[in-house]
């Protein structure tokens, strides 16, 4: 069974030599972090934390809040907004952040650290230094956490294991994407013999939703285009939601990431796209495709990032201008 984390194993004594050697430790995900991010950050630090060291968790949005659809992750309410965190720790461990300006206004702290620890699963994670913990071929960054816990402690508590699951569950869309191989299911039997309770995270992650959800969903429906033609011939298939649509329905930006769900089995369309509107005015933009079409390269282009079948950037523009640039650039996209 080929491995679901391959990394020299020198790598990771390295990785484990650090956390010895520090006595504090600062957790980094990206911006508007999602399952992985915040699982993969919460996880490891429960287990630093029983290590000995001092912890602190958090992310580098200039707006920063706790995603209101985490809110029930174990041990969430000790994050810290980047203004509480120390400005020289003794190890950085930055997770599921492929590049610098995903740490937002957390960026120097890459260069004030001790020392540094990447941690990471994106297939062009770059401009960081230090050991790098980084596989391609992972699922997710909470596997790649899982087999660096085991070097770290005998077992894990059921909290841990929970939050490794939540990042395993969400970045395999519930094991249903072709990086769910054999050795994804055994660290999933691993979290799940640790005390994860699969039922009570689906009905979190996506078993619960407010009211308004299905209003946004209605009206991002509203305005859905398809454009056969588009994409080579692949077809896309978008839409958009305003800031006004989240104000109506009381909703933050993180609530409303599971838009794309709805729109991104269009059989008529290859490639997927839902632009969010955020409160500066920016559209996120979220992309998916359904096999034929690398929008993880796409989105690089358009100054985003991801993976071949998820990626998303941000867009300046008004949402017809974002699509018009967004259809542009899917003219001359990687087919897979
Ligand atoms: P999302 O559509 O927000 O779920 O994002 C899908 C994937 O695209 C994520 O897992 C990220 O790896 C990546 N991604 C989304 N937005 C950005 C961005 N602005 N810059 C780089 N990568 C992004
Ligand atoms: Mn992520
Ligand atoms: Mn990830």
């Amino acid at each position: 069974m080929t491995a679901a984390v391959t990394l020299p194993e020198d790598r990771w004594a390295a990785a484990v030599a650090l956390i010895d050697a520090a006595p504090d430790a600062t957790l980094v995900c990206h911006v508007a972090p999602d399952g992985d991010a915040l699982g993969s950050m919460l996880g490891l630090a429960r287990v630093l934390r029983a290590r000995g060291l001092d912890i602190t968790c958090t992310w580098g949005d200039e707006r920063w809040a706790v995603p209101s659809s985490y809110t029930w992750l174990p041990d969430i309410d000790t994050v810290v907004p980047p203004s509480r965190v120390r400005a020289a720790p003794s190890l950085l461990v930055v997770l599921d952040t492929a590049s610098r300006d995903r740490l937002g206004v957390l960026g120097p702290l890459a260069d004030a650290a001790g020392s540094l620890v990447v941690i990471d699963h994106h297939a062009h994670n770059s401009g960081l230094d230090g050991v790098q913990l980084i596989d391609p071929a992972a699922a997710a960054t909470a596997v790649v956490v899982e087999e660096l816990v085991r070097r770290l402690v005998p077992a894990i508590d059921a909290d841990t294991a929970t939050l490794l699951y939540v990042g395993l569950v969400t970045d395999t869309g519930s094991f249903q994407h072709s990086v769910t191989t054999p050795a994804v299911h055994a660290v999933a039997g691993r979290l799940l013999a640790a005390g994860a309770r699969p039922d009570a995270v689906a009905q979190q992650l996506w078993g619960s939703r407010p009211f308004g959800f299905a209003q946004v969903l209605g009206a991002a429906l509203s305005r859905l285009s398809l454009e056969p033609a588009a994409v080579g011939g692949r077809g896309l298939v978008w839409t958009w939601t305003t800031t006004d649509d989240l104000a109506a329905a009381g909703l933050t930006l993180d609530e409303i990431e599971p838009v794309i769900e709805a729109v991104r089995a269009t059989r008529e369309a290859d490639v997927a796209a839902v632009f969010k509107q955020d409160a500066d005015g920016t559209f996120r933009v979220s992309t998916r495709s359904r096999g034929g079409t690398d929008v993880g390269a796409v989105c690089a282009g358009l100054g985003g990032g991801g993976h071949r079948l998820a990626a998303g950037y941000t867009s300046y523009d008004d949402a017809e201008t974002t699509a018009r640039k967004l259809l542009a650039a899917l003219e001359t996209a990687p087919q897979l």
